[in-house]
Formats: C-alpha cells, structure tokens, sequence
C-alpha cells in the first residue's frame, strides 16, 4: 500500500493545491494533506481552521485525509508510514529550493521519496500568498479558491464585496 503526504501551509488552500490533491488520489493509495504549524510564518488562518477547510474541500475524495503536524517532516512521515512525499512544481523558481528540501529529506530518511507533479497550466501562476494580498485589497479572489473559503478570507481582512 502506497501513502503519501501532501505538506504545505495552504493559507489558504487554492485550487491549485486541490489540482496537486486530486491528482496525488488518483495515483496513491491513500494521500494525507498535511498542514504544517509553522513558528516562524505568521499566518491568516489557524492550523486547525486550515484542516477544517482542506476537510471541506476534500470531503467527496474517499481515500484523503486531512491532518497536521508540528516538527520535522521527515519524522511525521516516519511516524504514519507514509514513503511518499508529494510537492508541487509550478515553476523554475520553486525549483531550487524544492530540489534542497527533497535532497535533505533523502538524507534525513532513506525510504521517502520526494515526487513532484507540476502544476496544471491554469494554476501555474497561482500562490497562497498571492491570494493573501489581491484578497486585502478587496480585490476578486474568485478565480483562486472556492467561494466558502472566499468568504472567509475576505471577512478575516474585514472586505465587504
Ligand atoms: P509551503 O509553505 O510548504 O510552500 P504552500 O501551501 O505554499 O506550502 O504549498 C504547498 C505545496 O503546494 C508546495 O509544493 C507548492 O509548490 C505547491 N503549490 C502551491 N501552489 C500551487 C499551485 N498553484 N499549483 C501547484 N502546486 C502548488
């Protein structure tokens, strides 16, 4: 049985991690989307209120499930048994740091392996944070995440549209 973990922030999620989401279930067993409780990101959302909205997005998927984790990657994929790691790639610019991260975790455990599934052309351009600002500006986030998430966004930045 292949099990893979999805890691990221997903501040909030967008449609191009759901893209990554759908994609990984079609080839994995059983995919975990993880969220990462980063101390040094100061973030929109709470880790729990992120789950909760992975777990809305995901709900008509059988085989995904929704959690978080706080530490080393590498120890929580040690600690569900999980031997892959999926990442996205949208473009070169990810590329290098994706690249480090991937060989480190090799280094850290020898039985993960990093796989990476570039970005459907339609998300290419498409980033948490970019979502963030347009958003803060009252600006249309629709094309970026589904509307309940929308909704929110926008009210944590105090919008009205
Ligand atoms: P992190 O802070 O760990 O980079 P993100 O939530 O920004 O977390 O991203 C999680 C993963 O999803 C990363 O591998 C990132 O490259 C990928 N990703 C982000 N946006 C997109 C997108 N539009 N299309 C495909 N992959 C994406």
């Amino acid at each position: 049985m292949e099990s893979a973990i999805y890691p990221g922030s997903f501040d909030p999620v967008t449609y191009g991690h759901i893209d990554i989401i759908k994609r990984a279930a079609d080839i994995f067993d059983r995919l975990t989307v993880s969220v990462l409780n980063n101390r040094v990101k100061t973030s929109l959302f709470s880790v729990e209120e992120r789950v909760n909205i992975i777990k809305e997005v995901t709900k008509d998927i059988p085989n995904v499930s929704v959690a978080s984790y706080d530490g080393l990657l590498i120890d929580y994929c040690k600690q569900t048994n999980a031997n892959v790691i999926i990442r996205g790639l949208r473009a070169i610019t990810d590329f290098e740091y994706e690249l480090q991260m991937a060989q480190t975790n090799r280094k850290l455990g020898e039985d993960v392996d990093t796989i990476f599934l570039t970005t459907s052309l339609e998300y290419a351009y498409l980033s948490s944070s970019t979502v963030r600002e347009v958003a803060s500006f009252g600006g249309d986030i629709s094309k970026f995440v589904p509307p309940f998430i929308a909704d929110m966004v926008y009210e944590r930045y105090g919008v009205v549209r």
